[in-house]
């Protein structure tokens, strides 16, 4: 790692863990944002069966739980997390409708059209936008909602450094109208799509983790990872008051509706479209 800055898989999921682990969320995002999401799910009061992938230590699931009924499930692939997720549904009260287990977004141990509303805020990079939203839609009730946060480009050109920083972390990384039409390609509606605000990123995200770091830094005394994660973390922090215009979470809602087996022909018909006929055929 001498002359090459590191990437954030570079680092040991056992640090990365015992870091995010120490604050109430793992990823930008809020408890006011949160709620405006929900607020474009039809009937979110009603009984609804909420699943929430890569939850982390259930920040944003405990907010879900108390401004809907119905159940949670909050998924995640860290033990730690979701023995902390438990731990805190336990202290709300929640425990009869929020539960925590440990899983894979990319494998999940549920049954088809099982839920109301998918939710992952911070987390479907992991499996990839793209994928997260065809897999995971399987998994979704007919007129089903997904609600996801994922990183944006806000502008269709950006300075080198942070586009590098973030296609090296998010290779698949797009703009907010290509990310609208892939969701819309996987079989959802657009409902709503919004972006985080700043104070998702510096209050809830940044500034806690000034206060953790010490004691982090401390636990982990000359352990050299842990003193390059930290410089990471600061990295990021400072590439986003600098670059903050360029890019940001964006929540994408949209609903899931039932293909039609005869889709709409592209409005667009190139000399390849043709080239057999066939889509002429179908308009006759
Ligand atoms: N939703 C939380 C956490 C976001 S951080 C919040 O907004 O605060 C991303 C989370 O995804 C982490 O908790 C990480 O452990 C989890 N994660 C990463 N890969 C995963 C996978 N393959 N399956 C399930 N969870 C995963």
């Amino acid at each position: 790692m001498e002359n090459k800055e590191p990437l954030i898989h570079d680092f040991d999921l056992n640090l990365i863990c015992d870091y995010f682990g120490r604050l109430e969320r793992q990823g930008p995002g809020s408890p006011e944002s949160t709620i405006r999401a929900l607020s474009f799910i039809d009937n979110f009061s009603n009984e609804l069966k909420i699943a929430d992938l890569g939850c982390g230590t259930g920040g944003q699931t405990m907010i879900l739980a108390q401004n809907t009924k119905g159940t949670i499930t909050g998924l995640d692939i860290f033990p730690d997390f979701i023995e902390k997720f438990n731990t805190n549904a336990e202290k709300l009260g929640l425990q009869n409708r929020v539960k925590g287990i440990v899983g894979s977004m990319d494998n999940l141990p549920f049954q088809n059209e099982e839920f109301d509303v998918i939710w992952s805020e911070g987390a479907i990079a992991n499996i990839g936008f793209e994928k997260g939203l065809n897999y995971w839609r399987g998994f979704l009730k007919k007129d089903g909602y997904i609600a996801v946060t994922y990183e944006s480009w806000f502008t269709d050109e950006r300075p080198a450094e942070i586009e590098k920083f973030w296609v090296d972390a998010v290779p698949e990384i797009s703009t907010i109208g290509h990310n609208i039409s892939i969701m819309q390609k996987a079989g959802y509606s657009l409902v709503a799509a919004f972006t985080l605000p700043e104070k998702c990123w510096t209050d809830t995200y940044f500034t806690p983790q000034k206060a953790i770091q010490k004691a982090f830094l401390e636990k982990n005394a000359g352990n050299k990872a842990a003193e390059a994660f930290v410089e990471y973390m600061k990295h990021e922090a400072e590439l986003y008051s600098k670059y903050k215009q360029y890019y940001g979470y964006v929540f994408y809602i949209g609903k899931n509706y039932k293909k039609m087996k005869w889709s709409t022909p592209p409005l667009r018909i190139t000399a390849s479209d043709t080239r057999d006929g066939s889509l002429f055929d179908s308009f006759l």
